[in-house]
């Protein structure tokens, strides 16, 4: 273990979502849960030594993001997680810096979330609700599966699914925002038709509020190397049907596109089919932006989601970008001017919206018309593309 201390925290996401959050820290790198499929043992992530056991701890964390907090200038979630690391991971148990900073999380005012494996959230529940209570909480636990056989072996040091389900299923019941980063799938393992039923079966189960699906990566290097050598000890006939799979040697890791292409087929069927939203449903993200964000993250879910359903979203796009390009700059106005106030800015969308100057910036009056009534505080549903 190696304990350091950091100059910042707190850093700015470029594309705010509910996935990321407006800004994101992480308590550690490295990470005992041992995933063999993990990406953070890619080179270009820098993280040195055995990934499993040399955890880098940033001891200073809780200190810097009280110093921190008060001095944001925009609203938008603190998202407490990051690709090489997991907040609750086994060194957590005894270290509790991240305990730490969901204490000091519950005395402010910013949503929060978290993304874990572990169960061991649970122990800071009431300080997670507090901060609930506040304004918002989030919980993403990572989660592929209900064989917790499978689970053992490729996740060792991570809670048994059982777990991780009771974990969704108690932040649920107290009221809190839960769901699932159903990530990675991994071919010919976890991936099958039935496997995945059972799995959106056992999240309906326990209130999951939505699942992002996505299929494994191997990254060429370390991160695929390790996991064909660990893959070959535990499933040695599907070593080379894996590595087949993966031969293309895709820059950021995927399969070919065909692969690819018909996993989402079968994820849309059963996401469907279970009714389970494969994005953060807008009654779950609301409120917790800046409203100027909260309309971005809109605008990019409904190309999404009108694209998935054929309709043609070619004006979308165009009011989308010039929306964006409008945003951009005001953003630059607002950066440079330390005294104003961001809050300023939503107000200035709210006068746009009322005074229909908003549909001159996009240029499209069906759209103005509908931004207008989510500044009001209606919101869209996925599943109808309704509002209410
Ligand atoms: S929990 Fe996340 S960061 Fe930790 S080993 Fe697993 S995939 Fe990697």
């Amino acid at each position: 273990m190696n304990r350091i201390r950091v100059k910042r925290l707190l850093k700015k996401e470029k594309q705010p979502a509910l996935f990321g959050g407006k800004y994101r820290f992480s308590p550690y790198m490295a990470c005992g849960h041992q995933c063999t499929y993990c990406d953070g043992r890619y080179e270009k992530y820098h993280v040195e030594g055995d990934f499993d056991r040399d955890i880098v701890v940033r001891e200073n964390a809780p200190e810097l993001l009280e110093q921190e907090l008060p001095r944001l200038r925009e609203h938008g979630p603190v998202c407490i997680s990051s690709g090489i690391s997991d907040p609750y991971q086994p060194a957590e148990k005894h270290l509790e810096i991240t305990r730490q900073c969901a204490e000091i999380l519950s005395r402010f005012d910013h949503p929060t979330i978290i993304h874990t494996k572990s169960s061991l959230v649970l122990r800071d529940i009431d300080y997670w609700e507090k901060v609930h209570r506040k304004s918002a909480f989030t919980l993403m636990i990572s989660l592929t599966m209900t064989d917790d056989g499978i689970r053992d072996r490729l996740e060792p040091g991570a809670s048994p699914v059982e777990d991780r389900l009771k974990a969704i299923g108690e932040f649920r019941r107290r009221g809190m925002n839960a769901g699932i980063l159903a990530m990675p799938f991994i071919p010919f393992l976890t991936d099958s038709t039935r496997q995945i039923g059972e799995f959106l079966a056992a999240l309906n189960s326990v209130g999951a509020q939505f699942a992002i699906p996505g299929l494994l990566t191997l990254k060429k290097g370390r991160q695929k190397d390790y996991f064909l050598k660990e893959l070959g000890k535990m499933y040695p006939h599907l070593s080379m049907k894996m590595s087949d799979l993966y031969s293309n040697e895709d820059y950021y890791g995927n399969p070919p596109s065909g692969i690819l292409n018909s996993f989402y087929r079968t994820v849309e069927a059963l996401w469907s089919e279970n009714r389970m939203s494969d994005l953060v449903p807008h009654s779950v993200y609301q409120g917790q932006f800046s409203l100027y964000d909260e309309i971005s993250i809109l605008l990019r879910d409904m190309k999404t989601l009108y694209r998935k359903r054929g309709i043609n979203i070619s004006k979308l796009k165009i009011a989308s970008q010039k929306y964006t390009l409008w945003l951009d700059k005001r953003r630059t106005y607002y950066a440079r001017r330390r005294n104003l106030s961001y809050s300023a800015l939503e107000e200035e969308i709210r006068i746009l919206a009322l005074s229909g100057e908003l549909e001159r910036i996009i240029n499209n009056r069906k759209l103005s018309e509908f931004l207008c009534r989510v500044i009001n505080g209606e919101v869209l549903n996925y599943r109808t593309l309704k509002l209410k």
